[in-house]
């Protein structure tokens, strides 16, 4: 089926049907492979991770394909309606935060693609800059969080007549230059990957900054969890106070794909553009 028509059909479940789609390509060491049968293919494997499972209509997953000319890295759509209760596994769910949302382990072993069902080339999931550059949307998420707890932590304060007191004064100024930096770095992140998605010159400067922004807000949301933390004390991370619940929902969330390597890759970046002369305002 020409590409075109494979959009215009996932596209029109959506439209038609409302179709909501997920994501999912985390997985552990039973991962996915996509194997050839007859005129079709199937899946071995699971997910990890799998965020909206229960609600979510069409699961683009992505695998290994070792078929002819179709090697490496493959994104297929499921039919989760194919896909039983049972390869499901709700226990996989034990987080430490965001206990309300279900992002379960899904056993896919067994489901029949159509090769229609089959997404693009191999490798084009991790497509630059926009594998990177999708970094920015869950670093304003992160941001998010840390902007609850400013606020929740000021409101406590003033709940309690605390905002006089220096030592606590001095800690919300932390905590909110701490957030303004974070939302200038978010904004200028918007604007550069406005500009420079679709400009080739401008790629690795755009992954560059992408992957400064994400670390640079975890660390941020870090902070002001640690200034928090110190202002409100064990009395307000206890109910009432919905402290405790947002603590545990943004530490957990800040868990993020491959940290260690982003930071070396900023490194990288700009030990690069200092060996070739690369112009960038960066
Ligand atoms: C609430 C939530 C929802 C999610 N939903 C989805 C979803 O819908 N779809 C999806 O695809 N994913 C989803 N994920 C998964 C997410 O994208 C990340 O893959 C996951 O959070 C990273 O997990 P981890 O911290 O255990 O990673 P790890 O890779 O285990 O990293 C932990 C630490 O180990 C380091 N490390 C990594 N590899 C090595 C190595 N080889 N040697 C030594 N150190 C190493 C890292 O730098 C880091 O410091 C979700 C995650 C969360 C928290």
């Amino acid at each position: 089926m020409p590409m075109h028509n494979r959009k215009k059909k996932w596209y029109q479940g959506v439209q038609d049907q409302g179709h909501l789609f997920g994501v999912w390509n985390t997985q552990a060491q039973n991962g996915i492979q996509f194997y050839p049968e007859a005129d079709q293919f199937k899946i071995s494997g699971s997910k990890t991770f799998c965020s909206g499972v229960g609600i979510v209509d069409r699961a683009l997953i992505t695998g290994n394909i070792d078929y002819t000319d179709r090697k490496g890295w493959q994104m297929a759509i499921v039919d989760m309606s194919g896909i039983s209760e049972q390869n499901i596994d709700k226990n996989s769910w034990k987080p430490l935060g965001m206990q309300a949302s279900g992002s379960y382990t899904v056993d896919f072993s067994g489901y029949l693609l159509d090769e229609s069902d089959l997404i693009s080339r191999p490798g084009i999931y991790l497509n630059q800059p926009y594998f990177s550059g999708g970094a920015i949307r869950f670093a304003a998420v992160h941001l998010g969080g840390a902007e609850a707890i400013a606020e929740n932590t000021i409101e406590y304060l003033l709940s309690l007549n605390r905002t006089e007191d220096p030592i606590q004064r001095l800690r919300l100024s932390n905590i909110m230059m701490q957030l303004v930096s974070g939302r200038l770095w978010l904004e200028k992140a918007g604007q550069h990957y406005d500009e420079w998605a679709d400009d080739k010159t401008h790629e690795q400067d755009l992954i560059a900054f992408a992957n400064m922004t994400r670390v640079t807000i975890e660390d941020i949301c870090l902070r002001i969890m640690d200034e928090s933390n110190k202002c409100i004390g064990a009395r307000g991370l206890m109910a009432p106070y919905d402290m405790e619940r947002i603590f545990r929902d943004l530490t957990f969330y800040l868990r993020q794909p491959a940290p260690d390597a982003t930071r070396l890759n900023v490194a990288d970046f700009f030990i690069k553009k200092q060996q070739t002369g690369h112009e960038s305002n960066i």
